[in-house]
């Protein structure tokens, strides 16, 4: 068996931002399957186009439409795509610009090996088969072969009037791998076999749970293991009111400090079987374990704490804790 624990850990949320009236043109475009630049008082075309001219400092108001087919003029080769990246093959990313624009569109072309890339090759738009309004629309360039060229420079306003895309979900994904101390190792194998461990310190005695690998007090290294109590005192606690994405209860319910019967440090864990407006600190509460078949190594083998029943313990006895 492995001294210490690992898992694999995924933090994810769904970034929601407005577009503004720019960029929301723009991706209005690629849901309609064209390609809007800005033109800056300068009169150079940007793909995107800049929410204000970079001179004048003014808000873009010229828009005008580019060709799907344009020019290579930098890339980089993947050659091991990860999530999330445009396509799940090696590819290149490409700097393109469009026939009609003056700056470069960043996306991924789609060919075989990095023999097949160029800086000065042709390519042209892939388009998505469901557009929505998203830089994903394109789903990539692929090489032109056909030649092309001959696009009108600025060839005039998109025709489409629709230009209703305000908003756009970004989905932000940190995949990770969490490696335990030993300690904490001991603490969630504990776990596995119904039992809550700590590690008291050599020197002052605390007793901590999670076990810590040294005190943060002495700096010494915490090696006494402590089986501690399935009983404990709330110090301190919140009642949760606000619903959130991924959230597993219905609010309201309450997160609290527990202190266990015996160690020094209280941990968060939930408090349910009470309704919430009836928590109050010194409330005494066990452990409500899952059953045995559902167990992993994990403090979610605790469901949660709920009211022993016993009198409130003496405030003199945890505010030391809170
Ligand atoms: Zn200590």
């Amino acid at each position: 068996m492995a001294r210490t624990l690992q898992a694999p850990v995924t933090v994810a949320f769904d970034y929601t931002r407005s577009t503004g009236p720019v960029l929301g043109r723009f991706l209005s475009g690629l849901r309609d399957g064209v390609l809007v630049g800005g033109r800056t008082s300068e009169g150079k075309v940007m793909v995107p186009p800049p929410e204000y001219d970079p001179v004048t400092h003014q808000p873009t108001t010229d828009f005008v439409e580019v060709s799907p087919t344009g020019t290579v003029t930098s890339w980089s080769w993947v050659p091991e795509p990860v999530a999330g990246q445009p396509l799940d093959r090696p590819f290149a990313f490409v700097l393109v610009t469009l026939d009609g624009a003056d700056t470069p569109l960043l996306h991924a072309l789609d060919v075989a090996s990095p023999d097949e890339v160029e800086t000065g090759m042709r390519v042209r738009v892939r388009w998505a088969a469901e557009r929505t309004g998203v830089i994903t629309d394109i789903e990539c360039f692929e090489p032109d072969s056909e030649g092309g060229g001959g696009f009108e420079t600025g060839a005039g306003a998109p025709s489409s009037t629709t230009h209703d895309i305000t908003g756009i979900v970004t989905p932000v994904t940190l995949d990770y791998l969490y490696a335990a101390s030993p300690e904490e190792s001991a603490f969630y194998r504990g776990l596995a076999e119904g039992r809550i461990l700590g590690q008291r310190c050599p020197t002052c005695h605390k007793v901590y749970v999670p076990p810590r690998s040294a005190c943060p007090v002495d700096g010494v290294a915490t090696t006494d293991e402590v089986e501690l109590s399935h009983v404990g005192t709330v110090t301190t606690f919140c009642i949760v009111n606000v619903p959130f994405l991924g959230q597993k209860i219905k609010p309201p319910y309450v997160s609290a400090y527990i202190l266990l019967d015996g160690a020094d440090i209280a941990f968060l864990h939930l408090i349910l079987d009470i309704p919430a407006a009836e928590v109050r600190m010194g409330m005494r509460v066990e452990a409500v374990w899952k059953p045995r078949e559902d167990w992993g190594t994990t403090i979610e083998n605790i469901s949660h704490f709920r009211p022993t029943g016993e009198p409130d313990a003496d405030y003199d006895t945890y505010k030391q804790h809170l």
